[in-house]
C-alpha cells in the first residue's frame, strides 16, 4: 500500500515507485509489466523485504514487514516466500540438488525425505539428471530451471519470480509456466511474476503494468 522508492546516486534522485497500491490473493497469478528500468525488480524485492521502502506498507501473509525485526523477516522469508532471482542467485558451492535442498533444511527438513522432495522437484522442471551438477556445469536456461525449483521447494504462500522464463525456450517456458500455474491453483500459491513474455500475460488472472513510477 501506497509504496514509494526512490535512489539517490549522490547527485541526483530518482523516484522508481511513486505510491504503488497492489493486492495478491491467495492462489492468484498476477503477470507485472513495464520497460526495462520501470521498477518490476525493486518492487518485487520490497515486497519480499529484502530492501526497505521510503514510504508504504507491505503485508504478506497478513503480516506488515515493517514492523518486523532483520531476523523476523528473514524467518518470514524462509517460510512464506519463493523468490526466482532474475540473476539466478545459485549457491556457486553447493551442488544443484542440495541447492533445492537449502530452503527445505532451513525450515527444519531433513533426511531422506528431504532428498527425495529436491528430486521430485528437479523432476518437475525436466532436470531430473543434473542433481549431482555444480551451477556452473549448467546452461543458463538450467541454472533458471533450478532457481524455480529451489523457489518451490518448502511450498511458499508467495512466489515472486523475476523474470523467470527469459532464458527458456518456448517449450520449456510453457512447462515452468504449467508447474507455477498448476502449483498457484493446487496449494493456493500467490504469484507475482515480473516478465516481457506474452505467453506469461495469457495465462495470467491479472496483469499490471508498471510505468512512471505508477502501476495502470
Ligand atoms: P526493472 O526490473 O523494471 O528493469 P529495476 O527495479 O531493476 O527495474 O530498476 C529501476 C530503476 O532503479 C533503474 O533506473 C535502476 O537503475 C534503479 N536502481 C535499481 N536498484 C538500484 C540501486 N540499488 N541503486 C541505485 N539505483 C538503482
Ligand atoms: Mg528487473
Amino acid at each position: 500500500k501506497g509504496l514509494h522508492k526512490a535512489y539517490d546516486d549522490g547527485s541526483t534522485r530518482h523516484d522508481v515507485l511513486c505510491g504503488i497500491d497492489l493486492e495478491l490473493g491467495a492462489g492468484e497469478v498476477v503477470a507485472l509489466l513495464g520497460p526495462s528500468g520501470s521498477g518490476k525488480s525493486t518492487l518485487l524485492n520490497l515486497i519480499a523485504g529484502l530492501d526497505a521502502p521510503d514510504q508504504g506498507i507491505v503485508e504478506v501473509a497478513g503480516r506488515d514487514l515493517g514492523t518486523m525485526s532483520e531476523r523476523e523477516r528473514t524467518l518470514m522469508r524462509r517460510r512464506e516466500v519463493g523468490f526466482v532471482f532474475q540473476s539466478f542467485n545459485l549457491v556457486p558451492t553447493l551442488t544443484v540438488l542440495e541447492n533445492v535442498q537449502l530452503p527445505l533444511e532451513l525450515t527444519g527438513r531433513r533426511g531422506a525425505a528431504l532428498r527425495d522432495e529436491a528430486a521430485r522437484l528437479l523432476s518437475q522442471v525436466g532436470l531430473p539428471e543434473r542433481g549431482s551438477a555444480f551451477p556452473d556445469e549448467l546452461s543458463g536456461g538450467e541454472q533458471q530451471r533450478i532457481a524455480i525449483a529451489r523457489a518451490l521447494a518448502h511450498s511458499p504462500a508467495l512466489i515472486l519470480a523475476d523474470e523467470p522464463t527469459g532464458n527458456l525456450d518456448s517449450a520449456t517456458g510453457a512447462r515452468v509456466l504449467d508447474l507455477l500455474t498448476g502449483l498457484a491453483a493446487e496449494r493456493g500459491t500467490a504469484m507475482l511474476i515480473a516478465t516481457h513474455s506474452a505467453e506469461v500475460v495469457a495465462r495470467a488472472d491479472r496483469v499490471v503494468t508498471l510505468r512512471d513510477g505508477l502501476l495502470r
